[in-house]
């Protein structure tokens, strides 16, 4: 059975976990700072606070920028749940977005039109799904006409590039995971990056109790910290994020050239973006019998995603009534085939023979 996902660590992560729990700083330490300072430099913003998840992250870049009951925020019907729900946490409303069905994206058309109906709105959460990023340019623009913060959702893009710079630079403030699945991992863990110093104090101050003097608790924060654990491998990880993000895109690029199968419909690549192929994700109209042939084959699938954030079970009642057409086409015809790195030569060409053999 070929994953469809496998975290690829090694004697570094391990060395450096041992490292950590040899000095005893199993929870704040020199690793966290570290692992901040090397990551903000990575994607070129200059302020990060690590945290416990990518969720957390989120809602983190919200709270931090002032959302709250009363707000609405912008963001895509397709997408992780975690998304929307760091919306719901702060208090604010989503509302939501159509996608592109080529590229998975909500596209800056689909941002204006959704914006006719909302005018109200007071952010666009931006989602690089897949790893693929938004028209950041166009996305930023927007937000300039009519006065919106930006929060980017980086969670399956780091180190993706749109028109020379790295997803998670434009925004007021961006969001990543370090979930095993992503392009990088700490196990559990995420990050913000900020803009300004100012910012980040406010944000850290969320993420540990509302704290900046031991004990003086100016607001009400959470315990939403990173372990140095967690830290460790991370930065381990991040030196080896440019070489794993090669690695797919080349996998990537193999299966683009050799499925050649009129059935399957291989991922579109927007022009002048580096995508880093968080998911390799191609659509086929008979998906049940795809994803049948493909587990009789051996070759493990993902369907990212089942169904639309707004008509998710913990949505119902919401009052999210409204169409997603290009939503709606993209949840039937989905399938994410294998595309990390740890895959070999022999793995692809399974791939490629099980997809071209379908029929
Ligand atoms: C994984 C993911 C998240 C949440 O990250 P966690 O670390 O699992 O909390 C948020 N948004 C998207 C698009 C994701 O893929």
């Amino acid at each position: 059975m070929i994953p469809i996902a496998k975290p690829f660590l090694g004697r570094e992560e391990k060395d450096a976990v041992i490292s950590v729990l040899e000095s005893g700083m199993l929870a704040a330490g020199s690793f966290v700072t570290d692992f901040e300072n090397d990551f903000s430099s990575y994607i070129e913003m200059p302020c990060a606070v690590a945290c416990g998840s990518g969720t957390a992250a989120l809602e983190l870049a919200l709270r931090t920028h002032g959302i709250q009951k009363g707000d609405k925020i912008l963001t895509t019907a397709y997408s992780f749940i975690a998304s929307a729900n760091c919306i719901v946490y702060t208090g604010a409303t989503p509302c939501f977005c159509d996608i592109d069905t080529a590229s998975f994206l909500m596209t800056p058309a689909h941002i204006r039109a959704a914006l006719e109906k909302h005018s109200d709105v007071k952010a666009i959460l931006a989602v690089h799904l897949f790893g693929q990023p938004c028209d950041m340019e166009a996305i930023l623009a927007i937000a300039r006409e009519r006065g919106l913060l930006v929060i980017e959702d980086c969670a399956q893009s780091h180190g993706a590039v749109w028109d020379g710079r790295r997803a998670g630079s434009y925004g007021d403030a961006s969001c990543f995971s370090f979930y095993p699945t992503k392009n990088m991992t700490t196990a559990e863990g995420g990050m913000v990056l900020l803009r300004d110093e100012d910012t980040a104090r406010r944000c850290r101050m969320l993420a540990n109790h509302g704290m900046r003097e031991r004990y003086r608790h100016e607001i009400i924060g959470y315990n939403y910290r990173m372990t140095n654990i967690a830290a460790a491998i991370g930065a381990a990880q991040l030196k080896k994020l440019p070489g794993f993000n090669a690695a797919r895109q080349k996998n990537a690029v193999y299966l683009s050239a050799h499925i050649s199968n009129p059935l399957i419909t291989t991922p579109a690549v927007t022009r002048g973006c580096e995508h880093v192929f968080h998911q390799y994700t191609v659509k086929v109209k008979d998906r049940d019998r795809f994803v049948r042939h493909l587990e009789a084959r051996g070759i493990g699938y993902g369907i990212f995603y089942p169904l639309t954030i707004p008509e998710q079970q913990c949505y119902g009642g919401m009052g999210f009534e409204e169409d997603f057409p290009g939503a709606d086409e993209v949840k039937q015809q989905v399938v994410s085939l294998p595309v990390h790195p740890s895959l070999t030569d022999d793995d692809l060409g399974e791939i490629v023979r099980a997809v071209n053999e379908f029929q």
